[in-house]
């Protein structure tokens, strides 16, 4: 089962991914955790990157097309996976349907998590205050410059999803466990 959880800074992709990956085996592929993991590597790459991270701007499509190829192709990924933080434009989900198609595999499920902004904000200055202040892109200014990112580039991927009939949008303003019997609901039709 191949699935992409969708939404904006905050909305709880991340948590609910792992739930996901937790009852159905199949693997989290978070986009923003591995780009962390190349900026904690301290290469060229990863000094290029981190720039883009704390400017709230996107990564290139490119790069982001090709970590996700040899992600999709490891063994850990056979049974499924969970696209977290990917596609986040439009030429990044056309190059995943042809990725797949290419193998014979598509995506089953489109999960759209639909939350307030303001909302986001609190979520977001509450995150940061438990790590310490640990991401330096969770803060107010770069938030705010995220979810514009997020309406201009992002939002337009999910009318994509929505001509294939694959997208379902889900309150993501329920509690946590509310969103994931929501989600249970629509993967066990
Ligand atoms: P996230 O943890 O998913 O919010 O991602 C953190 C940051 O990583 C984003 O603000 C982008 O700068 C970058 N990023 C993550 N996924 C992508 C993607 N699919 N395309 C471009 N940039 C990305």
């Amino acid at each position: 089962m191949n699935i992409i959880i969708f939404g904006p800074p905050g909305a709880g992709k991340g948590t609910q991914s792992a739930r996901l990956q937790e009852k159905y085996k199949i693997k989290h592929l978070s986009t923003g955790d591995m780009l962390r993991a190349e900026v904690a590597s301290e290469s060229t790459l990863g000094k290029q990157i981190q720039a883009i991270i704390d400017s709230g701007e996107l990564v290139s499509d490119n790069i982001m097309v090709e970590l996700i190829h040899s992600c999709i192709d490891g063994v850990d990924c056979k049974k499924g996976f969970i696209l977290d933080g990917f596609p986040r434009t439009v030429p990044q989900a056309q190059a995943l349907d042809e990725m797949l198609k290419a193998e014979g595999r598509g995506i089953d499920h489109v999960l759209s998590l639909v939350v307030d902004e303001d909302a986001l904000v609190s979520r977001i200055q509450e995150r940061a205050s438990q790590n310490g202040g640990a991401r330096a892109d969770d803060n107010e200014d770069v938030l705010r410059q995220r979810l514009q990112v997020y309406r201009e580039q992002t939002a337009p991927v999910l009318p994509y999803y929505e001509g294939q009939s694959l997208l379902r949008k889900i309150d993501g303003m329920q509690s946590i466990d509310q969103v994931t019997d929501a989600i249970n609901q629509i993967i066990g039709q």
